[in-house]
């Protein structure tokens, strides 16, 4: 292999139409997905969406109902888990706490039948990957928590999987071991270049370390993209949520336009012009979405024709380095967040002053609700 990705192999996975049942309920719902070669794939959602069941069918732990899964242009539908090839690391490290660090990460070699002889050499090497050298000796329960869960990473890896199968790796970590262990596993991630897909139902989490992301609700795919994508074009109001957007602000289709023109959209707090990346039609639910930003904020009343604004008075103002931050209450307790550029320019605004806050037509995104 010349591809510089020593001891994995190239490996696209393909899942179609794939459908889990478990009992009435579909876990899985015709959900179609590639991903490529070498990239850190997220599967995000809230909890019960369904994300450990597509990982594990990724797996083989679990058989769809209906659909495929596809190992580069190999149908692995049916095949049991250790003839794909596979390392797989879970929430709770699931380490064998009576063994050594050491046997802990030789044991699936000595399953697989490896030879004694190289054994130590690539448990050696496994643990430096996960800057682990010199603790072969101690036991689970003498290390932390995230140098544990490196165990697992190392046990995964050091069977040179094609696929890494993380399942929320990080969510038994206090919060600085968790940036730190994130972190590693993003560089080790790349480092090998070894096709990942990893669950979490953290957006944050998933928006740092991704190179794409799957968001999924209730057993369906709602989109599929970069975090730079999801964050600029969510493609509806779920998923706008679930990545922590602010000021959406839901409505009404008043007007629909053909492609590319704006559409008219009435709010409760007034009627604004918006792009649309899809086809809404008139009267369909909508949300509008206007990031922090692209927006301004004055108090004259008068705005130009491709400027939406809106009246509100300043509930909060923090200075966070690069902008001064106002939330306005735009009525109703809806909140409507600016984050005014270049605050070295810009006259404060008081708490309860009265406002008008300012959007490009061209920033104002509608997208279905
Ligand atoms: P969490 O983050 O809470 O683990 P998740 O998104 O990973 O959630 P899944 O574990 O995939 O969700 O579960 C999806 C749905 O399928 C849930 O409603 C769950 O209760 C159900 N489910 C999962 N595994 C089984 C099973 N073996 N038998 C019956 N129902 C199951």
């Amino acid at each position: 292999d010349a591809g510089g990705k020593p001891g994995f192999h190239k490996m696209n996975i393909e899942l179609r139409d794939i459908v889990k049942r478990f009992g009435s309920l579909e876990a899985v719902s015709h959900v179609s997905l590639d991903v490529r070669d070498g990239e850190l794939f997220t599967l995000l959602g809230p909890s019960g969406c369904g994300k450990t069941t597509i990982l594990r069918l990724v797996g083989g732990f679990h058989n769809p109902d209906a659909g495929a899964v596809f190992f580069n242009d190999r149908d692995v539908t049916g095949i049991p888990p250790y003839e794909r090839n596979i390392g797989m690391v879970f929430q709770n490290y699931a380490l064998w706490p009576h063994m050594t660090i050491f046997d802990n990460v030789a044991y699936g070699l000595k399953i697989k039948k490896v030879p004694k002889g190289s054994i130590g050499e690539r448990v050696s090497r496994a643990l430096g990957l996960v800057n682990l050298e010199g603790l072969e000796k101690r036991y689970p329960g003498q290390l932390s928590g995230g140098q544990q869960q490196r165990v697992a990473l190392a046990r995964a890896l050091v069977l040179n999987p094609d696929v890494l199968l993380l399942d929320e790796p990080l969510s038994n970590l206090d919060a600085k071991i968790r940036l730190q262990v994130r972190a590693e596993i993003r560089k080790l991630q790349k480092d090998l270049a070894i096709t990942t897909v990893y669950v979490t139902h953290d957006q944050e989490e998933a928006l740092t370390l991704s190179d794409r992301i799957a968001v999924i609700d209730k057993g369906k795919l709602q989109q599929v993209g970069t975090p730079w994508d999801l964050y600029e074009r969510p493609a509806n109001a779920f998923v706008a949520d679930f990545i922590g957007i602010n000021n959406l602000i839901p409505g009404q289709v008043r007007e629909a336009a053909g492609a590319g023109e704006e559409i008219t959209v009435g709010t409760e707090v007034g009627i604004f012009l918006c792009r649309s990346d899809v086809r809404l039609e008139t009267g369909d639910p909508c949300v509008i979405c206007v990031r922090p930003e692209t927006a301004s904020i004055g108090e004259t009343e008068s705005a130009p024709e491709d400027v939406n604004s809106m009246s509100g008075a300043v509930s909060f103002a923090s200075f966070i380095g690069n902008a001064v931050r106002y939330d306005v209450e735009i009525g109703s307790g809806a909140i409507f967040r600016v984050d005014v550029q270049n605050p070295r320019n810009h006259k404060p605004y008081a708490i309860g002053e009265k406002v008008r806050v300012f959007f490009s037509t061209k920033t104002t995104l509608a997208i279905p609700a």
